[in-house]
C-alpha cells in the first residue's frame, strides 16, 4: 500500500532522511521507533507529501505521490493522519468536527455524514459525546475524537505520529485500545510511537530509525526482543 524508495530529505544543510526504503502492505501495522530528531515525523509527512522529499519516490496504492503531476488531494483523501496534537476545531461540537470534512470534501449530505460520525464515535467509545465541545473532553477523549474524525473519511490507511505522547499516562491506554481495535479490523497503519509494549504486541513489523536511516526493520520479537545492531540496543535500553 505504501512504498518508500530511497527517499532523501534535507532542510537546507540539514540532511534529515538519508535514503529510506520502507514498504507497508495492506493490513500491516508498522511501528516506527527511534530517538528524537532521527526523522520519524519527516518520513511520515513524506507519505502524504506534507513534506516533499528532496529525492526518491513514494507510492501510495500504486500512485506515485512524488510525481509533480499527481492529484495530491485525491491521494490525501485516502490517508487518515493523527498527530500528537489533536487539532480539533475548538468552536465546533464533536459532531460538527466529524462531519465538516465529510460534507465539504466528500460532498456527503448532513444525515449521512452524521450517521457515519455516530458510527465512528461508537467505535472509539464516545457515542454519547457528539454534542460536547472539545474543551470539555479529556486529552484522551479528544484524541479518540480525532481518530473518529479520520475514520469518518473512510481512509484506506492511517498514519499516526506519536498519538499518545501529549497525554497524561492514565489516558494513554484508551487511545491505544482504539488503535488495537483498528489493527484487529485490518486497517493498514504506519505508527510513530514510543509505546514499546504496543509496538511489541500489535505491530506486524517494527522499524528502528536513527540519524535519517532505517537501522533495523523486522518482526517486533526480532527488533525489540533481539536487536542485531548496537544502536538499536542502546536506544531500547533507554526507553524500556
Ligand atoms: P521526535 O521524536 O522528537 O518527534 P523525529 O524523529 O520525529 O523526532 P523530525 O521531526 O522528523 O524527527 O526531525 C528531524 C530533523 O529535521 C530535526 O533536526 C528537525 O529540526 C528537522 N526538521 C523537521 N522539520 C523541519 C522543517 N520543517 N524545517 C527545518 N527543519 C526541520
Ligand atoms: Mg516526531
Amino acid at each position: 500500500v505504501i512504498a518508500i524508495c530511497d527517499v532523501h530529505k534535507s532542510f537546507g544543510e540539514n540532511q534529515v532522511l538519508k535514503g529510506i526504503d520502507l514498504e507497508v502492505q495492506a493490513g500491516e501495522v508498522v511501528c516506527v521507533i527511534g530517538p528524537s530528531g532521527s526523522g520519524k515525523s519527516t518520513l511520515l509527512r513524506c507519505v502524504n507529501l506534507l513534506e516533499q522529499p528532496t529525492s526518491g519516490t513514494v507510492h501510495v496504492e500504486g500512485i506515485e505521490v512524488t510525481d509533480p503531476d499527481v492529484d495530491i488531494d485525491a491521494v490525501r483523501r485516502r490517508i487518515g493522519m493523527v498527530f500528537q496534537q489533536f487539532n480539533l476545531f475548538p468552536h465546533l461540537t464533536v459532531m460538527d468536527n466529524l462531519t465538516i470534512a465529510q460534507r465539504r470534501v466528500l460532498g456527503r449530505k448532513k444525515d449521512e455524514a452524521e450517521r457515519i460520525a455516530r458510527r465512528n464515535l461508537e467505535r472509539v467509545g464516545l457515542a454519547d459525546r457528539g454534542d460536547a465541545y472539545p474543551a470539555k473532553l479529556s486529552g484522551g477523549q479528544q484524541q479518540r475524537v480525532a481518530i473518529a474524525r479520520s475514520l469518518s473519511m473512510d481512509p484506506d490507511l492511517m498514519l499516526f505520529d506519536e498519538p499518545t505522547s501529549a497525554l497524561d499516562p492514565e489516558l494513554v491506554g484508551d487511545v491505544l485500545a482504539v488503535m488495537r481495535g483498528l489493527a484487529a479490523e485490518g486497517m493498514t497503519m504506519l505508527v510513530v510511537t514510543h509505546e514499546m509494549s504496543f509496538a511489541r504486541e500489535v505491530a506486524s513489523r517494527v522499524v528502528f530509525m536513527d540519524g535519517g536511516v532505517v537501522v533495523e526493520d523486522g518482526h517486533p520479537d526480532q527488533v525489540i526482543g533481539n536487536p542485531q545492531h548496537a544502536r538499536t540496543r542502546t536506544f531500547l535500553s533507554r526507553v524500556l
